[in-house]
């Protein structure tokens, strides 16, 4: 009873939903590309802040920056607007795939790693340290970036 009452006051939990960005499926392609160019921080860090895109985690992002050929170190700010527009339909084509898949809606999920469709993804680079790129058979390429695991080609992705 005491939990419920905390839960419904004013000065109580904040709602974990109440602070999250938009999800890659209901942001346009222009304020996408706005929420970048206003960004002046590394591509993977903004993708994984829950409050600026929801639901981008961290393997999401690894193998959607592969497919727009954005480096995971590459200044947010600093991406042409065409790149910008890339990587947000790198991000639903993602998406769109594991829903297929999973045939689940977004809003049931926080990470989209979580929905069932996205195991049964091929994975590109995440995961396969050293292994030929699919693309273009430089090794992939792992390193810690925005504190995470990440997975990518040096030589596919740019800054
Ligand atoms: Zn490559």
């Amino acid at each position: 009873m005491g939990g419920l009452w905390l839960l419904e006051g004013s000065g109580g939990p904040a709602d974990p939903t109440a602070k999250l960005g938009p999800d890659p499926l209901v942001i346009s392609s222009g304020d996408f590309a706005a929420l970048l160019g206003s960004a002046r921080r590394q591509i993977k860090a903004l993708l994984l802040d829950q409050t600026a895109i929801a639901g981008v985690g961290n393997i999401y992002a690894d193998e959607s920056l592969f497919a727009a050929g954005i480096h995971p170190r590459a200044r947010a700010d600093r991406l042409s607007r065409p790149r910008r527009e890339r990587l947000w339909a790198a991000l639903r084509d993602r998406l769109n795939e594991s829903i297929r898949l999973g045939g689940s809606t977004l809003r049931d999920y926080r990470n989209a790693e979580d929905r069932p469709g996205w195991f049964q993804l091929a994975l590109k680079v995440y995961g396969r340290p050293d292994a030929p790129c699919p693309a273009c058979a430089h090794p992939i390429r792992h390193a810690t970036v925005a504190g995470r695991s990440t997975h990518y080609c040096s030589h596919c992705q740019k800054f």
